[in-house]
């Protein structure tokens, strides 16, 4: 099949998004292979949120070559160890959702297995017992885990919140070092090849700007990929009903906590974020249930803290570009698709979509049929993680608003009806392949939501549940222990601005 030489990219959108891809792709391949050009306007505002992430940024900064201190600093960064969820499987409930599997194996059996079987025979120790991690932010503590532990209680990932401009403008220094060429200006029209690929973008200076591949992330609207092209969008609002978003700064009175906290409100939910100088917070809801104004008052009297900013209100979709790439055009960051944040998938849906085009184009050359593999791995990951996100919703137990009666009751995806369905029979935990969520995040929901199976697993039924416990409780003891020894978090981030980690 006929192939397609790469020899320059353009990317359109100076977001995170925009200088990800940039950062990746600078990093990736040579200048001499590959000239990059982003061109961002100054005139249109990036989205400015998008501040908490899930682990995978840690080898792609690895990968780059960035030095953690040195990120932090600059983006004002805190760590994550995951995610406190409050009031979503019931009004006062709590749980919390670590990057990390639970305890360990015993006699070779999955951990996770062998505490069903202890928890049908009475024992109480709860779940969350059994992580190191969700120890640690539970005693507002961190400590990067140890790459060599061989121990797999001591085994744990975590992510960074950090302020999104800053992180823009972080990655922006680091591809321009590395060749990218920035163009600002706004794009006025784009023009297209008779075969429907894009020839060349024309910004209002009238300069044009021609490439191989463009790079849409120009955020929601879609500039290219929606609005030249006309690709279409998969609209799974049915499913995830939150439409909009409220967000605001407040100050930082206390010491940031490393995790990113989710709290359920009557028509959606709030997040908090710290930053080392500041919050993010914002009320992510459907405006079916309830009105912009009432969100922002909401708002407003919850985060109790002093407001640095105005509270400003984002419209959105959920859903997918029907095509991650189509023609000479890839869709990367909002471009593509949203998911709403409840897990901070986004950025990784960044990292994920241009490692997918790098993976596709080793020799910077592509056809009709690597353009069709990669769409079908990207809708993939996108289904996987919107029934991971659904499941936060059908799985509440939730009856004191509109909202929560009406998201128990929603028909769901098949998908993930099948999970649930092999999940709650026996413990099987069902692997479509592209799942960014792997079994124990699916614990930690089941768990948080009080889903258990109905018959234990069959591979733990034998197991004697004396021994079991006796294993069990020395876990527990040494998680204890581990914590007891790491310093705060503030500490931690104090002493990693000083050089000393
Ligand atoms: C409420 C909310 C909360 C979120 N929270 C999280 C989170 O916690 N974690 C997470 O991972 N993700 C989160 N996200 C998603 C995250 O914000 C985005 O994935 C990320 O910021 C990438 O945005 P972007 O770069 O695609 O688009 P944008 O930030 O919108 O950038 C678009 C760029 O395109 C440029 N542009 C547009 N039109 C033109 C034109 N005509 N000419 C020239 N340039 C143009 C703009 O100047 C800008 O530089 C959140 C999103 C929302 C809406």
């Amino acid at each position: 099949m006929h192939s397609k030489q790469v020899k320059k990219i353009v990317i359109v959108g100076g977001g995170t998004a925009g200088w990800m891809a940039a950062a990746m792709l600078a990093c990736r391949y040579s200048r001499e292979d590959l000239a990059i050009q982003l061109v961002e306007s100054d005139a249109i505002a990036t989205v400015g949120v998008g501040e908490a992430t899930v682990p995978g940024i840690i080898q792609l900064h690895q990968h780059l070559g960035i030095k953690e201190s040195e990120f932090v600093s600059a983006t004002n960064a805190t760590f994550k160890l995951g995610i406190e969820f409050k009031n979503w499987s019931q009004l006062g409930a709590t749980f919390f959702h670590p990057f990390a599997k639970y305890g360990a194996p015993i006699a070779g059996q999955a951990f996770f297995d062998c505490w069903l079987r202890l928890k049908q025979a009475g024992y109480t120790a709860k779940l969350d017992e059994f992580s190191l991690s969700i120890a640690l932010a539970k005693a507002n503590k961190f400590v990067q885990p140890d790459d060599n532990a061989t121990n797999q209680l001591a085994m744990f990932g975590y992510a960074y919140h950090f302020d999104a401009t800053l992180y823009a403008k972080f990655l922006r220094a680091y591809a321009e070092q590395r060749g990218v060429q920035r163009t600002e200006g706004l794009i006025t029209q784009t023009y297209l090849q008779a075969d429907g690929n894009i020839e060349c973008v024309e910004l209002a200076s009238g300069e044009k700007i021609a490439g191989d591949l463009f790079f849409d992330c120009s955020g929601f609207r879609g500039l290219l990929i929606e609005e030249a092209l006309q690709t279409g969008y998969q609209d799974w609002s049915h499913w995830l009903p939150c439409n909009k978003a409220v967000a605001v700064q407040t100050i930082n009175e206390k010491p940031p906590t490393p995790y990113t906290r989710s709290t359920a409100l009557a028509a959606g939910w709030q997040w908090t974020i710290p930053l080392q100088n500041r919050i993010g917070n914002g009320y992510v809801f459907c405006d079916r249930y309830i009105s912009d104004d009432e969100a922002i008052a909401t708002l407003t009297r919850n985060v109790e803290r002093e407001m640095l900013t105005e509270p400003r209100v984002i419209g959105f979709n959920a859903g997918v570009r029907n095509k991650f790439w189509n023609k000479n055009c890839v869709a990367i960051g909002l471009a593509s698709g949203f998911i709403e944040p409840l897990e901070s998938t986004s950025i990784s849906l960044i990292q994920t979509g241009v490692e997918k085009i790098m993976d596709a184009m080793p020799a910077l050359e592509y056809s009709e049929n690597t353009i069709a593999s990669t769409n079908s791995l990207n809708q993939q990951e996108y289904e996987r993680i919107r029934d991971f996100i659904v499941l936060h919703y059908k799985a509440s137990a939730r009856e004191d608003s509109a909202f929560w009666r009406d998201v128990r009751e929603m028909d769901i995806p098949t998908t993930l009806q099948n999970k649930m369905s092999a999940y709650l029979k026996d413990a099987t935990f069902l692997d479509y392949g592209q799942e960014s969520f792997k079994d124990a995040s699916w614990q930690t929901m089941y768990n948080g939501f009080n889903l258990y199976p109905q018959i234990p697993p069959s591979n733990v039924a034998d197991l004697d549940v004396q021994q079991l416990m006796l294993v069990a409780e020395k876990m527990r003891a040494a998680i204890q222990a581990g914590v007891a020894h790491a310093p705060s978090h503030a500490e931690f981030l104090s002493t990693l601005a000083d050089g000393k980690f």
